[in-house]
């Protein structure tokens, strides 16, 4: 028998079934990672007047050290797992990228994440590098063919304690597919709690990726998830549809699932340099203050090419803006959980 502390760590092992014989050192969900801490007072900056130098010097100073004091800094854990739906029903929001940065932020200092690729389009499987050619076992299966979520989902890669359970092309007509299976509002619920019950009991997080729609793709994310994340590009148009979106979560609140709130903003392709870019932050800050994370995610070119390598812009190019502009809204979710009672 092979001896388990010998045994490759899979890195793009499914859990469960066929491949649980070849991975039986860990138990799902459950790997650490090894956070590394960077001494105190160990600052390369300092001396240097950050006033006398270039706007763009100044920036990547101020962006180094607060990387350095991110990466110092513990992230708390939730007493229990939370659930976030990732959603807004306008496309190309920053939807996936903010769900996969957050998930290997989170995963980079300790937490158990799983996301879930409720979109066709695939796109945080690819950005999280696993496999998602059609036929791969996928969110479909579990949606439509009651295969439970442990037994599709992937090890990331670039990240030992982050998993991802893949979407393939045949999900696309999943929402029509639903139309007539038995409590279909409800699938991704059961799935989520039978998971949750018993190999995902690890699980720091579960966040799912929805897609650019109010379908039952979405619906099935939001009976699940006690959360909604809304990323809101600093663009015009940025609210239009907001109020549809949320008179959406609260229908489901009041018909499907009572614990389902906005839990939290995430202002994203964010241009400091325009006005426009502006007057958008200060609209949303103005009607959703509590939920607006003061952090915003620069437009950055290091985040937009990161999927074009199969990563996340966290294991791309880590002492990017972008980069760190993910942890540090990480480390503010991962907070706000905590004072709001662990799981929220
Ligand atoms: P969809 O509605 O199609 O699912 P989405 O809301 O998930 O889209 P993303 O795919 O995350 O949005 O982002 C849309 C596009 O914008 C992508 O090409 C992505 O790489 C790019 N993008 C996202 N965030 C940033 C950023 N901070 N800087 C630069 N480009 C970004
Ligand atoms: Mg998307």
């Amino acid at each position: 028998m092979t001896d388990p502390a010998q045994e490759p760590t899979s890195e793009t092992a499914t859990l469960g079934h066929s491949n649980r014989s070849r991975v039986p050192a860990y138990e799902p969900f459950r790997d650490q990672v090894a956070t590394t801490a960077v001494p105190a007072n160990t600052d390369p900056f300092s001396g240097i007047d950050a006033d006398h130098d270039s706007p763009l010097a100044t920036e990547l100073i101020e962006t180094e050290r607060l990387r350095r004091t991110l990466e110092a800094s513990e992230f708390p854990r939730p007493s229990g797992t939370r659930v976030i739906a990732v959603s807004n029903q306008k496309g190309g929001v920053g939807k996936t990228t903010t769900s996969v940065n957050l998930a290997a932020a989170l995963a980079s200092k300790g937490a158990n994440v799983l996301v879930i690729d409720a979109d066709p389009q695939g796109n945080a499987s690819t950005a999280l590098g696993v496999d998602h050619r059609a036929g791969t076992p996928s969110i479909y299966e579990v949606l439509l063919d009651d295969a439970s979520i442990a037994s599709v989902a992937q090890r990331c890669p670039d990240s030992p304690s982050l998993w991802c359970v893949p979407a393939t092309i045949d999900l696309a007509g999943a929402d029509i597919e639903l139309v007539s299976a038995v409590r279909r509002e409800y699938r991704l619920h059961v799935a989520v709690s039978e998971l949750l019950a018993r190999d995902g009991r690890h699980l720091d997080y579960v966040i799912i990726d929805c897609p650019p729609s109010l379908g039952l793709l979405t619906l099935n994310a939001m009976v699940v998830a006690t959360e909604v994340l809304i990323p809101i590009q600093c663009e015009y148009y940025a609210l239009e549809g907001l109020t549809q979106l949320i008179k959406t979560i609260e229908m489901v609140k009041k018909h499907l699932n009572p614990a389902i709130h906005v839990s939290s903003i995430v202002l994203t392709m964010y241009d400091q340099r325009t006005n426009l870019a502006r007057e958008v932050a200060h609209e949303v800050r103005t009607h959703f203050p509590d939920q607006t994370f003061p952090q915003t995610i620069p437009r950055s070119v290091r985040v937009a090419e990161a999927p074009s390598f199969g990563k996340t812009v966290m294991a791309h190019d880590p002492h990017s803006p972008g980069a760190v502009a993910y942890l540090a809204v990480a480390k503010e979710l991962a907070e706000r959980g905590v004072a709001a009672g662990g799981t929220q």
